[in-house]
């Protein structure tokens, strides 16, 4: 069975990407790239920074109509997985949504810590 982002170029993309419990996940069979024949979701080795930002944006049209963009993109989060576009972000845009998630819970914690205290 193909899995969305099936690696099409070895040296840019870890095999063991997708754990066997993800495998199993539902979301996987109704994604758009089960088959990335363009190579679309991962950068082939040294690609020039104007190619790779046409790249993302084509990738990114293609997860935009996804029926699985969120489960995707979360599961993207939740590993976090490393290389690729993902649910619509790039390694770089989730790196940033991971940062403004670990803020705000500490800002949470923060925040309970203080109304327990007062
Ligand atoms: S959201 Fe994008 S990367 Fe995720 S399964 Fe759909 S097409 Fe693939």
């Amino acid at each position: 069975m193909l899995l969305p982002h099936q690696p099409l170029q070895e040296a840019a993309v870890p095999s063991q990407r997708i754990s066997a419990r993800d495998q199993a996940g539902p979301w996987h069979s109704e994604a758009v790239c089960r088959r990335d024949e363009a190579g679309l979701f991962f950068a082939p080795s040294k690609e020039p920074t104007a190619a790779r930002l046409s790249r993302e944006e084509a990738a990114k049209r293609v997860c935009a109509r996804c029926p699985v963009m969120v489960a995707c993109r979360e599961h993207a989060l939740l590993q976090p997985e490393p290389y690729g576009v993902w649910g619509g972000l790039t390694a770089a845009e989730r790196r940033v949504v991971l940062a403004r998630r670990r803020r705000r819970e500490a800002e949470l914690q923060r925040t309970t810590r203080i109304a327990a205290a007062g």
